[in-house]
């Protein structure tokens, strides 16, 4: 067999697909061995992840609070962010685990638009996969090396994963996602906790059987190679609201909604179930001001209702230097979010405190 014929990338022109194949991108292992994670920040990631963990688990009483802009679109705005997050994250540590997000992929409703610093890391340039990729690994380091944050992303394309993996310190599925087996099946291979979304139709069986899945053994084709996963005991919930099939937003991070999901739940063999809700997205209908309202009527649920409490771990809040957002064309506010609303850097310090007092 005349194997160069098979090979389309060797002869971009011998491609009988509708695409060209621009050029080979560097497997992430030798990224990683040009951008190095110094040893010492190892541990703090492991350290990180344990907390997130223990909180997961149930061993821990805190709340995890995964928080940051929808998408990250410059390095300046988000460090800045990201060190203010650090000052804050200290002072309430006995009470909340803080994870910033620094969401670098970003999945869009039509596929048209900002796709996210790795497609675009000049998000009013032309797409640049091979620089998106030293950018986000290079963010996400700094991240690390300058505040001792290991962060959260959304895990949209399953094999770029490992271009960060030994960075990161909690993933998200997303609700387009979710219903997806390579996501799934990649996320059983994880060794950071999980969240899945419940889809945008707000199926919880869709949100559930990804938790089962992801959490259970599997061999499957990653990368091109065959693998075997372990399966990831951390795999959980996230609750983000949904939209009906007359396109309407409807929350699900009320008291009844809670209850129903943690009845199907308890159905389920997995491990550590955990709840976490999205105070923006479907639960906001991007009134992005709503969100400390939600984090904190979810807070009152916990404490009126046991299994409420034993369930409900945390929140994920879309949080930036400015209220509100910006199109992506004319992007001049600094630290302002180029896609979803977010709420400013004052509104949410002041959230995060009323939450660790309210715990
Ligand atoms: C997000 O977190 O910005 C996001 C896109 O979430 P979802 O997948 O719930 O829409
Ligand atoms: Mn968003």
């Amino acid at each position: 067999m005349d194997e160069k014929r098979h090979i389309s990338y060797d002869n971009p022109y011998e491609s009988t697909m509708n695409m060209r194949f621009i050029r080979k991108l560097p497997i992430p292992r030798d990224v990683k061995q040009e951008f190095p994670v110094p040893d010492p920040l190892r541990e703090v990631r492991l350290q990180n992840i344990r907390a997130i963990r223990a909180v997961l688990s149930g061993e821990s009483e805190k709340m995890l609070l995964i928080i940051g802009p929808c998408s990250a679109d410059r390095e300046d705005s988000v460090l800045e962010y990201l060190t203010r997050l650090r000052r804050v994250a200290d002072q309430v540590s006995d009470k909340l685990v803080i994870v910033p997000r620094i969401y670098t992929n970003k999945p869009r409703t039509t596929g048209d638009g900002y796709k996210g610093m790795l497609h675009q890391p000049d998000p009013t340039g032309r797409p640049d996969v091979l620089t998106g990729i030293l950018t986000i690994r290079d963010l996400h380091m700094k991240a690390l090396t300058e505040t001792g944050f290991s962060c959260a992303d959304e895990m949209l394309y399953p094999e770029n994963h490992r271009y960060m993996d030994d960075l990161l310190g909690y993933v998200a599925v997303g609700a387009r996602s979710v219903e997806n087996q390579g996501h799934r099946l990649t996320a059983s291979g994880l060794d950071i906790p999980v969240g899945m979304k419940n889809p945008t139709s707000g199926d919880y069986h869709v949100m559930l059987n990804a938790i089962t899945a992801a959490q259970h053994s599997h061999t499957f084709v990653y990368r091109n190679w065959e693998v075997e996963s372990q399966g990831n005991p951390y795999a959980h919930a996230i609750l983000r609201g949904y939209v009906n099939k007359h396109g309407q937003s409807l929350p699900n991070y009320h008291y009844e909604d809670i209850i129903r999901l943690i009845e199907m739940y308890e159905k389920k063999d997995v491990q550590n179930r955990a709840i976490l809700i999205d105070t923006n997205h479907n639960n906001s209908n991007k009134q992005y001001l709503e969100q400390p309202r939600i984090a904190l009527d979810v807070v009152y649920q916990r404490k009126i209702n046991s299994d409420l409490r034993r369930y409900v771990k945390g929140f994920i809040t879309e949080s930036y230097l400015v209220d509100g957002c910006q199109k992506p064309e004319d992007a001049h506010v600094y630290g302002k979010s180029i896609t979803d609303p977010c709420l400013g850097w004052e509104k949410t310090e002041q959230m995060i405190f009323k939450l660790a007092e309210q715990i």
